[in-house]
This record gives C-alpha cells, structure tokens and sequence, in this order.
C-alpha cells in the first residue's frame, strides 16, 4: 500500500491522526496534569463534537489509500475511542454512540476512496484514448493515401500532409469548398450525412484535370466526442489508365478476333474449294482449268501470309516489342527497293517518282519505313484501275523530310480521313483484288509515331488520294 510518494501521505495521516487523538484526551491530559490555565471549556463539552475530528484521517485516508485505508484509519479511530468509552468517562450507552460514529465515518472514508478509484480510472482511460488516438493520428500523418477529418458542420479538422501536396491547406474550411470548390453542400456526392449516422462509404471521383480518387469515408469520433467523417483519398489515375487500356486492349482483342476470324476463313474456304475440284478424280480438267485453279490457291495463299505478316506486325507494335532500331540512310534508298518490288507485283500501273534533289540522311528505322512504303504503294495500287499513275514524292522542310505517295484512284470520302488509320477500319471502296485487313494504315501509323512523325491523307472521291508522312532529318547528336 505505502509505495513512493505515498509516504508523504501517509506521514500527514499520521500527524492529523495524532493531533485528533491530541485534542479527543486533551482535557484528561490537563486533568492528570493539574494544568489549569489550560482548563478550557471546550473540551470539556461532549465527547461526540470531538470525535468528528476524527472524520478529517478517515476521509484522508480513503483519499489516499482508497477503501482499505479508510477501513484501517476508522479501526484505529475505533480503539482510540473505546478508553475514554469504558474507562474514563463512561456514559449510559458508551459503545452505542462509539459505533454509531465509526460506521457512519467509515463509510465516509470507503465512499471517498471509491469516488476517488473512479475518478482515477477515468483519468487513467482518458489518457489512454488521447495517447491511442495521437498515435493514430501519427500513423494518419505518415500515410501514402490522403486523409481528411470533417466534422458534422461540414469543416475541414485534420488534414494529413499527403492531402495538402495534393489539394492544398484546409483546415477549418469547407468540405466542399476544399475539394470541389462549390459554395454548398453537394447534394448528390456528400455521403456526410449517412456516415455520421455510422455507414462506410466507397466511392470514385474523377477532377476536371482528369485525376480519379478513390475515396472511402467512415464514422470517426473526434477528441470532443463529436462524431465525424474520416475520409481516405487514393490517387487512382494510373489504375485507370490501365484500366482503360485493358478495356482498349480486349476490345482489341474482341475486334481481331471478329474480324480475323472472317478474314482467314473466306481464303482458307476457296482453297479449300479448290483443292477439292482438284482431287475429284472423276472429272477430267482442262490445263487451262487447272492453271487458273492453282493461281486462284496462290493468291489465296499469299492473301493469307499477307494477313498473318500483319497480323504479326500490329502486334508487335502494339505490344512495344518492334521498337525502332534506328541508323543513317537516304529516304532515296528506301523508296527505290519499294518502287522495285512494287513494279514487280503490280505491272500495270505507271510509276512516277518527284524527289528532292538534296535531300539529307534521315535517322530512322530502314525495315519499318520500308513497310510503310510498301503499304501505301500497295494501297494505291489496290484502290486505283491499272494504268493510272502512282507517284511517289519526297521533299525537305521544316526540319523535316515529307514523303508522299499519291494515286489517281477512287479516292475516300471526307468522312472516312481520320478513320482509315483505325485498327480494322475498311472503307467501302473496292480493291482491284480482294483481300484487305484495314490494319495496313493502322501499322503505318504506328510507325511513323513510333519515329515522332506524322502520318495523314488528302482525297477526292473519282479523282485519287494522297497519302503524306513526315520524319525527322535531324541526325543524333546534331
Ligand atoms: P485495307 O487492307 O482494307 O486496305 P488499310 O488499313 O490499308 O486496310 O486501309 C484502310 C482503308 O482505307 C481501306 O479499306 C480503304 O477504304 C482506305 N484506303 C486506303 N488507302 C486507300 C487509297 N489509296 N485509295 C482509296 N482508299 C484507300
């Protein structure tokens, strides 16, 4: 029970204990004594006036040393008292009046040691939930996530440093000023009301600027007892990206399967067509017939290869992995091996060339450019009747190299300008030999971003089409 500084107390209770008993036999003392100056008529008055001295150790003593305390001090108050009781000046009823005054005192003490329990305790509880909830608040303060404390009159209360980086100082000012900048409660959004009456709510919300939080917002009592919201704010625009790509991403899927799928089954159906009129033994077939047959497999073949090249190549390109390997060249080069090739594979149509005559080494990747040629010349071969003319053009600007292919053919329509460089976009024209994937543009496009450059078509319907990119003749380190 005596432990540190309840010594000190326990002195004191010792000094007032003494001084009551002092007082309680003073006037025998003086009586033994024959001190009689000090004869006073006080305490020669009754007994039960002086025993209530006695209250003030027995109140101390539940003050400090609680119930048990009170009960030792009122004990002992007892024993003091039953001399005088039984010996010294007994009354009719001594002990009646004695114990009387003990149990009334004694429950004095008890109840002021109990009180004082009580009060320590929620003391000592008080304590303990401010030191939890600083600590929380410390761990509130060193969160990744912003944290916001509003109150139930919709004022900002804690805000952590992670949500003044993102959206500035707050403290004391509206919610919904703060964060949406509004001059009222919103009605739709603010989930303040039902979280105050104890629900956790979830929501997103995405900025003007184009940020997205994911916020959750749930019940929280503050250091005032007042209940408010204590809301989490997680920056999510990068999820989203790569939500938005994933979606993108299986659309693409989705789109190639369609459209790959169909695209592979119609040469797969005349080859296979053919190759059955070829294995039926019963009909005799003219050279001619079979001639034609086995050209009719070999386009079909090569429409196929075709498909799955490309097929291969956006693929590649969309997945990041075919990244330009760039060198030094001459655009010059490039298009003289295209032009080569496609005099080879379309005879029949005229081609032209308009180059610059200084035109500068471009630094660029040689295979993918050479595909973009290549596909342009085929597109303008395609979309155009034989014996017209293709011209290929390249001239030097802005810091730039423009190279153009142009065609005398059917031409697209304003409307479909922007849309032919789409993944999978066919437009209604006829080729002058089927096939088509509508993923020529969409690789050639890819590219020349992949070079920085820019990739464009102009068109008159009946009258033919030019197609337009651009590179960089900037050199490294130049
Ligand atoms: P496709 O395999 O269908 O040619 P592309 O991506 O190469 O796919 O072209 C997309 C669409 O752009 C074509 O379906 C066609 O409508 C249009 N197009 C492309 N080049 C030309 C051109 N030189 N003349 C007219 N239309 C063209």
């Amino acid at each position: 029970m005596l432990r540190g500084h309840n010594y000190y107390s326990f002195y004191i209770l010792l000094l007032i204990f003494g001084i009551c008993t002092f007082l309680y036999y003073f006037d025998t003392l003086v009586d033994f004594a024959g001190w009689e100056a000090l004869r006073w008529k006080f305490f020669y008055t009754v007994h039960d006036i002086h025993r209530l001295f006695f209250i003030v150790p027995i109140v101390y003593a539940g003050y400090s040393f609680r119930v048990k305390g009170a009960l030792i001090v009122t004990l002992a108050a007892f024993i003091v008292f039953l001399p005088r009781a039984f010996i010294i000046s007994p009354f009719p009823d001594p002990m009646l009046r004695i114990v009387l005054f003990t149990i009334v005192a004694g429950v004095i003490g008890c109840f002021t040691g109990v009180i004082r329990n009580e009060f320590e305790r929620r003391r000592y509880l008080e304590a303990l939930v401010r030191s939890e909830k600083d600590r929380f608040l410390g761990i509130l303060e060193r969160m990744e996530d912003g944290v916001m404390v509003v109150g139930p009159d919709y004022r900002i209360r804690f805000i952590n440093p992670t949500m003044v980086r993102e959206f500035g100082e707050g403290i004391g000012s509206y919610c919904y000023t703060y964060l949406y900048n509004f001059d009222e409660p919103c009605d739709q959004l603010c989930k303040l009301p039902s979280v105050i009456d104890g629900a956790v709510e979830e929501w997103e919300y995405s900025f003007p600027d184009g940020t997205t939080y994911e916020m959750i917002a749930s019940p929280f009592a503050d250091y005032d007892g007042e209940i408010c919201q204590l809301g989490t704010f997680r920056n999510i625009t990068q999820r989203k990206q790569v939500e938005m790509e994933l979606i993108e991403l299986n659309k693409l899927k989705s789109d190639l399967l369609s459209n790959v799928s169909h695209e592979l089954r119609s040469p797969l159906t005349s080859i296979k067509g053919i190759i059955s009129s070829l294995l039926q033994k019963d009909i005799e077939l003219s050279d001619e017939t079979l001639e034609m047959l086995l050209t009719g497999v070999s386009e079909e073949t090569d429409r196929l290869a075709s498909l799955v090249t490309k097929l291969l190549d956006m693929s590649k390109l969309e997945a990041g992995v075919w990244k330009p390997e760039k060198e030094r060249f001459h655009i010059s080069d490039i298009i003289d091996e295209a032009l080569q090739r496609q005099k080879w594979v379309h005879k029949n149509h005229i081609y032209e060339t308009d180059l610059d005559p200084d035109l500068p080494e471009i630094y660029a990747d040689y295979n993918q450019i050479r595909q973009v040629l290549i596909n342009l010349l085929e597109n303008a071969a395609a979309y155009s009747e034989e014996a017209t003319q293709i011209t290929i053009s390249a001239k030097t600007g802005d810091g730039n190299i423009e190279v153009s292919v142009s065609d005398q053919g059917v031409g697209i329509p304003q409307g479909d300008l922007e849309k032919i460089f789409d993944k999978f976009y066919r437009g209604g024209q006829k080729r002058q030999k089927p096939g088509g994937t509508g993923l020529g543009l969409a690789i050639c496009q890819a590219i020349i971003l992949g070079h920085s450059g820019r990739i464009w078509a102009e068109s008159e319907v009946g009258h033919g089409s030019t197609f337009f990119f651009t590179l960089s003749d900037t050199l490294p380190g130049i």
